[in-house]
């Protein structure tokens, strides 16, 4: 990664007394409302805490191979009009490919029998009543897939919302597609129930639950429902990895005078009378700004950024600290001394459910002791999905398995240090990393005997890397509740103090690449999509 779009806070870098903007935090919401501010021409601050910008989607090498933390896939990259592919082409300079992941993009594996998630609606549904031939199924499946347009044709009303002033959303309200508001205090289970009895059915529909945290009978059916649509044009990956993030949108920061630093944990938000000011540095030093974006999420942002003075501004401070937070969890990193072609691995993810149909139950179950069967086991090959891994890594490929955690189970070790943490810590994952082999091997046995490195990641890693309380793999759970409260939204009660960032909206790198459009309308009191739209069109004609 080149150096020159970051600087190293310990190396002393030359910092202004003042910018425009500060961002705390380089994750993407942070990120693409930096852009989208420097393309307007302000100089912004991001201060970043991790050693490696773009929160989540940066990436961690170790002996020789490289991982990403926090991208598998990304939809909606080749449909006409999606807005992930104009914002990302928007504050990327159109700098940044993507590898599409062909013709299945997950595989759920219920017990032994396999489901292929087919890109495009139409094969999708083909193929999804070709595994459920009845009437009855067939019926369901188009309920089902009506269903989820319905309620993502509501979401654009539901997040416009967000950035209006209190007046406009109270007069717009009644004249605004509600479906968003009505699905999003019913959950996912509920839904289902309502259009099918047959459970295989239901299990596989509701199989990416892993992708926003929450399980059918607790996740609000907008999350579902928006996730479900948004890959079901196919899977996509960042050509280079997901650092490619970062770097191709960086130098619009940079080149506006802006700068990025990293190993800078911001200390607390300095508000006067009243009013956002900057922020004060962990080593005691104060920056200056006339506009501070908390991208660290809504519990660090309100729990430890602001002092006792300023929380009282904050009305809601109670209930907002008390949103549940997702789970946390286990990541394995596994490096292979052989290329992804030659280890035939595929490019599908792999979403395999060992216990069965009940996805609640299989969870409730493990986490009431991790000796229990993995409630899911997530397998993703970011190697045969990067087109130039081989490139960079020649001879080498990488595997990623995912499964949840508790913060607690590995909370007696929360204080130790990294790489230091003790032989219990790592007898406890050696084991849990060894059972999660044995599924990887199940179904791609050729990879046994051909592993050279691996090594998990805990809720107390993502902790003590990407700043979240419980290491909660996903920020603020997606219960019904989370889309009531009207508080997640750019604007706070502070002036001059703007959230961005998964919170605000949903889980994703959709979600928080929408999330720092919103947050740039917000301060910039300007439709950013109209902005980006015209913008396409100049591109297109000049
Ligand atoms: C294991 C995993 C797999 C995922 N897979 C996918 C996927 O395949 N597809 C998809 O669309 N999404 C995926 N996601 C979700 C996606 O990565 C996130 O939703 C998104 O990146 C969050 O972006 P964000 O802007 O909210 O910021 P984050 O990425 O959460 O970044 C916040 C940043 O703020 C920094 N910070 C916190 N406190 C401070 C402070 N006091 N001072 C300075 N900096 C601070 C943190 O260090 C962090 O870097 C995955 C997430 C995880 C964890």
């Amino acid at each position: 990664m080149s150096n020159k779009l970051f600087q190293s806070y310990k190396q002393k870098p030359i910092i202004d007394e003042h910018y425009d903007v500060i961002c705390i935090g380089s994750g993407l919401g942070s990120l693409c409302t930096a852009s989208i501010l420097a393309r307007r021409g302000k100089r912004v601050l991001i201060c970043e805490k991790h050693t490696t910008p773009g929160g989540f989607t940066h990436v961690f090498t170790r002996n020789d191979y490289e991982w990403d933390v926090g991208l598998h896939y990304v939809g909606d990259m080749d449909r006409k009009g999606s807005l992930v592919r104009l914002a990302f082409e928007h504050v990327t300079d159109g700098n940044l490919k993507w590898a599409d992941m062909g013709e299945v993009y997950d595989k759920v594996i219920i017990e032994d029998r396999v489901y292929d998630y087919h890109k495009g609606l139409k094969a999708w549904k083909e193929n999804m009543k070709a595994y459920f031939p009845t009437e009855n199924d067939a019926r369901a499946i188009d309920k089902y897939v009506e269903l989820i347009f319905a309620v993502n044709k509501g979401a654009k009303d539901f997040y416009a919302k967000k950035v209006m002033p209190d007046f406009l959303r109270m007069l717009a309200s009644p004249f605004m597609n509600n479906d968003y508001s009505k699905y999003a205090h019913q959950t996912t289970k509920q839904v289902l129930d309502e259009i099918s009895d047959n459970d295989e059915l239901k299990a596989v529909l509701s199989a990416q639950f892993g992708d926003y945290g929450t399980p059918p009978s607790k996740s609000s059916f907008v999350i579902h429902a928006a996730v479900a649509l948004h890959y079901m044009n196919g899977g996509f990956y960042p050509v280079g990895g997901s650092e490619e993030i970062f770097n191709t949108i960086a130098p619009s920061i940079i080149n506006a005078g802006g700068t990025i630093l990293i190993g800078a944990a911001v200390k607390e938000i300095i508000v006067e009378n009243g009013v956002a000011k900057g922020v004060l540095m962990q080593d005691g030093k104060t920056i200056k700004s006339d506009i501070v974006v908390s991208g660290a999420g809504v519990h660090i942002t309100y729990k430890h950024l602001l002092s006792s003075e300023s929380k009282k501004k904050i009305k809601y401070l109670d209930d907002a600290l008390n949103l549940p937070s997702s789970y946390g969890h286990l990541s394995l990193y596994i490096g292979l001394k052989n290329t992804a072609d030659e280890l035939n691995l595929p490019k599908a993810n792999y979403w395999i459910y060992p216990n069965g149909t009940d996805h609640d139950k299989a969870l409730e179950n493990y986490l009431q002791d991790y000796n229990n069967e993995f409630p899911v086991v997530y397998i993703s090959f970011p190697a045969s999905k990067n087109p130039n891994f081989t490139d960079k890594y020649p001879g080498r490929s990488t595997i990623e398995i995912i499964t949840v955690a508790k913060y607690d189970w590995f909370k007696e070790w929360e204080n130790t240090r990294w790489k230091k943490r003790g032989e219990a810590y790592d007898v406890l994952k050696e084991k849990l990393a060894k059972r999660l082999l044995e599924h990887l091997y199940k179904y791609e046995p050729q990879i046994r005997g051909k592993i050279d490195t691996y090594e998990l990641s805990t809720p107390i890693t993502t902790k003590h890397f990407c700043n979240y309380l419980q290491g909660e793999i996903y920020g603020l759970d997606h219960q019904p509740s989370r889309f009531a409260k009207e508080y997640l939204k750019p604007q706070t009660p502070i002036k001059n103090l703007y959230l961005t960032g998964q919170d605000i909206v949903t889980v994703g790198i959709a979600g928080a690449l929408l999330s720092g459009i919103l947050t740039a309308s917000s301060i910039t009191k300007t439709n950013i999509i109209n902005e980006m739209i015209k913008q396409k069109i100049q591109n297109n004609n000049s």
